[in-house]
């Protein structure tokens, strides 16, 4: 990329989250990421451009030294900070802005620091041979909280026995968030049994939210739908599917049923986030148990009489394992970290210098990440146990809201098999992104928030007496 011959028209819009917007390349497999900001802040509140390229930094830095050693090298591409001309910012601004879906427009663009972060296309894939008409399928997952709390700071007992997605569900839809409640849960996903799996991905694919996105070929061919009383369209996604499953075993002419492509489409899914990442390897991997709580949802709509069945655990190395782990850094859950964070508040209001070298704002390096590894597991009473749970709560968090990639195009070799009758094969790759860092002023919200989403979820489903 020529930074100082940067083009609008060589980039379009590709999508965006609550923090960033999104634009991706015509040609080569590369996206920027741009920093979004609420759109009433006014210049004075304002970040300069030399906070946000700090800011984009940080992410940086973050993604490289701290959630990459954690989560595995090969699943994590952590970019680099780019120096954009304002012009070409400004111009891109205006190109995307009739893109966007109403529901984000709450935040723009920001068009003042020209800092962006340049990463890999990971809807593409970079090596995949153009001779196929089939260009590659992207499945964006955001897993959300794979664990039930075990902490002994939990307060109320639901919180050990439904999920917090499914309970956060509830009061999403009293706050119109989404107007249909999700029946995905993520234990089921984390389960590591094909099975439960095999529901939770169905459920996503039937009420998307912003936890599932399909792209083919770069471009997003189904998620949620602004109109949030409108149902996706399983039927056009099973069009788009259709030629990736020609198998031709005598039934329809090789047009299988809508149903049978779904149902091949989820088991490809499946072993793509039980692999070890990429379609090069092979061999039984080991299973590792992670949970020792309660490993089922009493929210989750899958049958509580076939939880016994299949083979539980996920394999080691693949991307739930790493994802999970990291989730369950949190172990002191919110309400044992509050008090923590309110112990460090006090310690920096009687010595505020020391907020550099506490790292409470980075920057994000190796001592960062000694800090998370090394931190005492009793509460010694020091202000340094309390600094190291709080680090690892937010590494946790970071954990939470990640999402996962992974895309997949036909085999070469494909042809070959069809004709022998077997499965379809594929080639494929597991990403993860969206590592950015949680800031610790925001535990306070946590807090609260988890207060309101525990409290509004008893009152909901308590029968009136
Ligand atoms: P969130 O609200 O989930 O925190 P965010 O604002 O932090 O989101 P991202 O999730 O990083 O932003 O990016 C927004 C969307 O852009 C993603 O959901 C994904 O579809 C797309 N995207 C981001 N990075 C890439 C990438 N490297 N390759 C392809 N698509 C990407
Ligand atoms: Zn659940
Ligand atoms: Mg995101
Ligand atoms: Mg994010």
């Amino acid at each position: 990329m020529e930074l100082d011959k940067m083009d609008e028209n060589d980039w379009k819009y590709h999508g965006e989250g609550n923090k960033s917007l999104v634009v991706s390349h015509l040609q080569h497999c590369q996206v920027l990421r741009l920093l979004k900001f609420p759109s009433e802040d006014s210049a004075h509140t304002r970040q300069t451009a030399e906070q946000a390229f700090r800011h984009i930094l940080n992410i940086v830095d973050y993604s490289k030294y701290v959630m990459k050693p954690l989560l595995g090298e090969k699943y994590i591409h952590s970019g680099e900070v780019v120096k954009l001309p304002l012009d070409f910012v400004r111009q891109l601004s205006l190109k995307v802005q009739q893109e966007r879906p109403e529901l984000r427009c709450d935040k723009v663009m920001d068009t003042f620091s020209g800092c962006g972060l340049c990463l890999p296309n990971l809807t593409q894939l970079p090596l995949h041979h153009l001779r196929d008409h089939r260009p590659p399928i992207c499945v964006e997952i955001k897993p959300k909280c794979g664990f039930l709390p075990f902490s002994r700071h939990i307060t109320k007992e639901c919180k050990r026995k439904v999920c917090r997605f499914c309970m956060h569900q509830h009061y999403k839809l009293a706050n119109g968030k989404w107007k249909r409640l999700s029946r995905y849960c993520p234990l089921d996903l984390f389960s590591g049994s094909k099975q439960r799996m095999y529901v939770a991905l169905k459920n996503l694919l039937e009420e998307p939210q912003n936890n599932l996105k399909i792209f083919q070929g770069g471009e997003l061919i189904f998620s949620c739908k602004d109109d949030a009383k409108q149902q996706p369209e399983l039927n056009d996604l099973i069009q788009h599917l259709r030629p990736y499953f020609p198998h031709n075993n005598g039934l329809y002419n090789g047009h299988q049923p809508g149903k049978a492509v779904l149902n091949e489409f989820i088991q490809v899914i499946c072993s793509a986030l039980l692999s070890g990442g990429d379609s090069n390897r092979s061999g039984e991997p080991r299973k590792v148990h992670l949970s020792e709580s309660r490993p089922h949802c009493e929210a989750s709509p899958f049958p509580r009489d076939l939880l016994r069945n299949g083979n539980h655990g996920l394999p080691k190395d693949s991307v739930l394992a790493k994802i999970l782990q990291v989730q369950m850094l949190d172990n002191l859950d919110i309400e044992g970290i509050y008090p923590l964070y309110k112990r460090v508040e006090q310690y920096l209001e009687e010595f505020p210098k020391e907020r550099n070298r506490l790292q409470i704002d980075g920057p994000y390096n190796e001592s960062f990440m000694d800090t998370v590894k090394n931190c005492l597991s009793e509460d010694d009473g020091s202000v340094e146990y309390a600094v190291g749970k709080v680090h690892q709560y937010r590494v946790a968090m970071t954990a939470k809201d990640c999402s996962i990639m992974i895309t997949f195009a036909p085999c070469e070799e494909d042809e070959e098999h069809q004709l022998n009758l077997e499965k379809p094969r594929f080639t494929y790759s597991v990403s993860i992104l969206d590592l950015d860092p949680k800031p610790y002023e925001g535990i306070p919200h946590q807090y609260k928030l988890d207060t309101k989403i525990v409290n509004y979820y008893l009152r909901s489903t308590q029968a009136p007496p």
